[in-house]
């Protein structure tokens, strides 16, 4: 007997009336109108299955402390930044624990089940460190958390100077970070940042390490340390497991230059998270007007056969006082930047923050497939472009094949002479004549 079968649901691929059957925690069937005996059955009525949601940036260490020791604010990343550097004496083991758990809270809820999270290695004291390895291992249970060791003064520029910067960094390695980071575009000169890029992937190369830095997170059109990073990908022979986060100095670049960038940048199978919401708020604050939006290529990059996830990013911290954890929202808002608004293009959306992000992590088992992970959220929208326009409810969030969390349909009950009385703004509801 099957321990659960989800019946008449649609996939993002679009095939509706689709059965899911469920066993021991994997997807052991995925066909059209299966009748067969389970402990467990549920109705999808028709709505999106989708596999849930990823989030491939994300920054857990600074999450929920929005307004301390004070706000933003300039609204600058540099501002951030500092600001950061203001709080981070004042972090406690359990503030942040506390912090982290109830952000992960959150991400349940909306269905995000998988997050990679910068962790600051710049506290010799690796407090920050300690602490995700401890949530990580607490979420466990629930959410896929991978780690990246996040030097956010600077590898070289840092304080203390460079070695002690690289030997904190490999000590949380050694305790179990995943990850190696970078942020080649805050260090004191463009050569540096290149000398850091060649430093840390050599680094994740001697280690069968995966890489994922903050690489050219500014306006500047003449950053180019996401060329560097495709030029050691490549030497090294990383391709396929170096992910260059932000890039929205690609968004200023000559157009010329582009043209033969992204065409290295697929040749190293660069993986590209690009953070919409984070980048949309802190790019162009230098600008007056024309504004430039200070987003990456991503139409151009998916077209040349680049992967690129939407990330998160930050989520009521030092950078960004909103955020919820909600990837819908994350992708709405980088539909609207990129001016991603064909059909095809909205389906690229919601991949950048399922499937992208998805092979951005290394997940094995992941999708609605038989032999994948049980792991879906069934959401209040017909298909993924439905459930774009409305950030649709996460009606029921499992993985491996247990319910973790419910929320009841978002429906307005209407007291209005000769309509309706109710409307969840669905698509349906528009009259065809
Ligand atoms: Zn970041």
């Amino acid at each position: 007997m099957l321990d659960l079968l989800v019946h008449n649901a649609t996939l993002p691929d679009g095939r509706t009336h689709m059965s899911v059957a469920v066993q021991n925690g994997r997807i052991v069937e995925v066909t059209a109108g299966l009748q067969a005996p389970a402990h467990e059955t549920l109705d999808a009525q028709g709505q999106l299955l989708s596999p849930p949601f990823i989030d491939a940036h994300f920054h857990m260490d600074a999450t929920l402390s929005y307004g301390l020791p004070r706000v933003n604010a300039s609204g600058t990343l540099l501002e951030g930044i500092a600001l950061w550097g203001e709080l981070k004496p004042l972090l406690t083991q359990e503030a942040l624990v506390e912090r982290a758990m109830a952000y992960c809270d959150w991400a349940v809820a909306k269905g995000l089940l998988a997050i990679r999270s910068h962790v600051d290695v710049c506290d010799p004291r690796l407090l920050a460190v300690d602490v995700l390895l401890e949530v990580k291992r607490r979420v466990a249970p629930y959410i896929d958390m991978q780690l990246v060791a996040f030097p956010q003064d600077g590898v070289l520029r840092g304080t203390t100077g460079p070695q002690e910067h690289m030997d904190t960094l490999k000590r949380a390695l050694d305790r179990g970070v995943d990850v190696v980071g970078g942020i080649p575009h805050f260090e004191r000169t463009m050569a540096d940042g290149a000398l850091s890029v060649k430093l840390l992937c050599e680094l994740a190369a001697e280690r069968g390490l995966r890489v994922d830095m903050h690489c050219d997170e500014s306006d500047d059109p003449h950053s180019r340390h996401v060329e560097t990073l495709a030029f050691e990908t490549q030497r090294l022979g990383l391709q396929g497991r170096v992910t260059g986060s932000h890039l929205t100095s690609m968004h200023s670049m000559d157009n010329y230059y582009v043209s033969k960038l992204i065409p290295l940048m697929a040749e190293a199978d660069l993986q590209i998270v690009s953070n919409p919401l984070i980048n949309i708020t802190l790019q162009g604050r230098h600008d007056s007007y024309p504004k430039r939006r200070g987003m990456t290529r991503v139409p151009e990059l998916l077209a040349a056969g680049v992967n690129v996830a939407f990330g998160q990013d930050c989520a009521m911290d030092p950078w960004y006082s909103l955020g919820s954890g909600d990837m819908l929202e994350v992708a709405h808002m980088g539909l609207h930047v990129a001016q991603m608004t064909s059909q095809a293009a909205m389906r690229q959306c919601f991949d950048a923050v399922t499937v992208n992000p998805a092979r951005v992590l290394g997940l094995q088992g992941y999708g609605l497939a038989p032999g994948c992970h049980a792991d879906f959220v069934l959401l209040q929208a017909s298909d993924p472009m439905e459930a774009l326009r409305l950030r649709a409810t996460r009606l029921r969030v499992y993985r491996r094949g247990k319910l973790l969390a419910q929320t009841p349909a978002a429906t307005s009950q209407l007291h209005l002479a000769g309509r309706p009385a109710s409307t969840a703004c669905r698509a349906e509801s528009i009259p065809h004549f």
